[in-house]
């Protein structure tokens, strides 16, 4: 993105003693689900039909929803009469960008009532807590108990075991590398494991080891779970996937009677591929979390029990991914474990095009419509939000009354994605407008008149998300490297908000409109001192901070002193960007002026325009840093 300066279970037969204990058991089960019924149900979910959020989002849009009740992570949605839809249900997908974003639009545009809802308001009352907890207490401890019998019997508890792993078969819209744009080294490392899969006999006879354990590592929305099942379809085998956070919902026990079964399912199907997706949910690094889930200890340990139980013709590859490596217990990376590592990176310019072009498919769009543009001005977004993008300018486009996607719609789908929806409808008053419109103006000039800043993209005062305007940078080129005279000028113009306020209003003229400036100031000159070594008399010196110790906490490799040395460079770094924002906005000050009065008047300014209004603009040769 470019930095705008503002963002804000088995079947096998239970054979337990008597048929009466049998019977009990089953009473219980009963008695256990109805008490969650009537704890966790209402009516309002009952006869309701399950819906993708995006089209939840399309009904709301088009203002044919009267309510949304959230209630934990399920959205139940009623309909506004006479459209004539049925009640709805939708889960909100925790991992996908999209539905927040989306979802805080529909907040932002006001046009349905939205109403949150405790997952169970039963607790406010004291007495009903009494009368659930107390038999569920009961009956969970009888039901812990029966599982340790039916345990100890060896047997696998009445099916609480089975597997929800799905397979994904040729029923599913087969996915393979075509379907995944860019990570080219990624899809290279993976292709050997493709060719295991499809030639097992090929290596066995070479008395090659078969790897066992592939683990995918990279940021969220890069499209590790896609890659996953990109392999399964390209080596042509059963792809058996479960996520480690499903892990978390389980009863004691469950979890490793689930891998175990998994793991069977596998063999059986072999060759085949285990996803264990979002890995670091059962295999944090068990001593950081000072003793937390024994029975993530559970899981983890029979995961680790079936993978050191392959031998050279099991056939089955595990494959598992995960956004936080370094929170990954070591001995899951042990040779014959995940030993081999795949990074799956973000997408560097040509290839988020074509994620772009991917997404695009299928979809129709005015022919002069700028994919490249767009791609150039997303470095950092993911694959995820590439696709967001594409999905929320189709969805603009469709709000307003477009036949085909305009490039107007794909800007405001970007800066929907970056920031969040515009506000058009909220209130500035004049004083506001004319403080933001000073604020913005602030950051472009200094922005433009430093010379190792990015070029200023556009400036506006049109409210969106949780901003009151947005200045955007953009950077000329994808660069894996920024030097010290980049970033200070970065720290400069985050700083030429705030500055521009003081000098036109005054001392106490200035606002909370800085707050996320100077929180990204003071982030930026920290990660320069303890991290890239950029401080002044620390130069060249980093100071790990993210490392966690045995108890969890972050340890501290340097002393008290030290840690004042650290705030010391920090604050020089503050106010030397501080000072070099005023005083270039204080040489400016005419151009200050007029662009902030060109910003009132139009409220949006494009490149070209705040290039023109800034021609003269000069540097004093005091803000120079070389
Ligand atoms: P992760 O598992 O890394 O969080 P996902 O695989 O769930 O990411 O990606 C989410 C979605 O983003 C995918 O379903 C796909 O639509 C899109 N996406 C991500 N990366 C790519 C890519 N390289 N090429 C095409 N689409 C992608
Ligand atoms: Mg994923
Ligand atoms: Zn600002």
């Amino acid at each position: 993105m470019p930095q705008p300066n503002h963002p804000k279970q088995p079947e096998k037969k239970n054979r337990v003693g008597s048929a009466m204990r049998m019977a009990a058991f089953w009473i219980l089960i009963v008695i256990l689900g109805l008490t969650a019924l009537a704890s966790f149900s209402t009516p309002a979910a009952d006869a309701a039909e399950e819906k993708d959020l995006t089209e939840i989002l399309a009904f709301a849009r088009d203002e044919k929803l009267e309510e949304i009740i959230v209630r934990g992570n399920e959205l139940i949605v009623t309909p506004r009469e006479g459209t004539d839809l049925p009640r709805m249900i939708s889960m909100k997908d925790p991992s996908s960008s999209l539905n927040e974003q989306g979802f805080a639009s529909i907040i932002e545009d006001g046009q349905v009532r939205i109403r949150i809802e405790e997952p169970s308001s039963i607790w406010d009352n004291v007495f009903d807590i009494a009368l659930i907890l107390v038999p569920t207490i009961l009956i969970i401890g009888f039901f812990v108990y029966m599982m340790r019998q039916a345990q100890s019997m060896n047997n696998q508890s009445m099916g609480f075991g089975k597997s929800k792993a799905r397979l994904y078969g040729n029923d599913k819209k087969k996915i393979t590398f075509k379907d995944v744009a860019g990570n080219e080294a990624a899809k290279q490392d993976l292709t050997e494991i493709v060719d295991f899969l499809k030639k097992p006999k090929k290596y066995e006879a070479l008395g090659a080891k078969i790897p066992r354990g592939v683990l995918l590592a990279g940021d969220p929305g890069t499209g590790k779970t896609l890659m996953a099942r990109a392999v399964a379809g390209e080596a042509g085998v059963p792809f058996f996937s479960i996520s480690g956070s499903e892990f978390a919902e389980m009863f004691v026990g469950v979890g490793a009677s689930r891998v175990r079964d998994l793991f069977n399912k596998a063999k059986k199907n072999s060759p085949s591929i285990i996803f264990i997706d979002e890995i670091d949910a059962v295999a944090h690094k068990r001593d950081a979390r000072g003793g937390s889930g024994r029975e993530d200890e559970q899981t983890l340990n029979q995961i680790l029990v079936e993978m050191d139980g392959f031998d050279n013709e099991t056939g089955v590859i595990v494959m598992a991914a995960t956004n936080r490596v370094d929170m990954l217990d070591k001995a899951l990376l042990r040779p014959g474990r995940f030993d081999r590592h795949v990074n799956v990176v973000l997408p560097e310019r040509k290839d988020r095009l074509e994620i772009l072009q991917l997404h695009f498919k299928g979809k129709p769009v005015d022919e002069n419509v700028d994919l490249k543009a767009l791609a150039a001005k997303t470095a950092g977004s993911s694959g995820a939000d590439l696709a967001n993008i594409a999905n929320e300018a189709a969805i603009t486009a469709a709000r307003e009354g477009h036949k085909t996607i305009s490039n107007a719609d794909l800007t405001e789908a970007f800066e929907r994605v970056a920031i969040g929806p515009e506000r058009k409808s909220k209130v500035m008053t004049d004083e506001e407008r004319k403080i933001t419109a000073y604020h913005e103006a602030g950051h472009a000039v200094v922005g433009h008149v430093l010379p190792d800043s990015d070029p200023v993209h556009k400036v506006t005062i049109i409210p969106r998300g949780h901003t009151g305007g947005v200045t955007w940078f953009l950077p000329e080129e994808d660069r894996s490297y920024k030097n010290i005279y980049e970033l200070k000028d970065v720290l400069a113009r985050a700083m030429g908000g705030r500055m521009a306020e003081k000098i036109i209003f005054g001392d106490d003229g200035i606002t909370t409109g800085a707050s996320s400036d100077l929180k990204h100031v003071s982030q930026l000159a920290r990660e320069m001192v303890t991290e890239e070594g950029m401080g002044g008399r620390t130069r060249n010196q980093v100071f790990n901070t993210s490392e966690v110790n045995f108890f969890g906490d972050r340890a501290k490799a340097y002393s008290e002193k030290t840690s004042e040395v650290i705030d010391t460079e920090i604050e020089t770094l503050t106010r030397e960007s501080t000072k070099r924002a005023e005083l270039v906005l204080k040489v400016n000050q005419k151009y200050l002026d007029e662009l902030a009065a060109a910003l009132l008047e139009k409220e949006t300014l494009e490149e070209k325009e705040v290039r023109d209004i800034l021609k003269g603009t000069t540097l004093p040769p005091t803000a120079k840093l070389h």
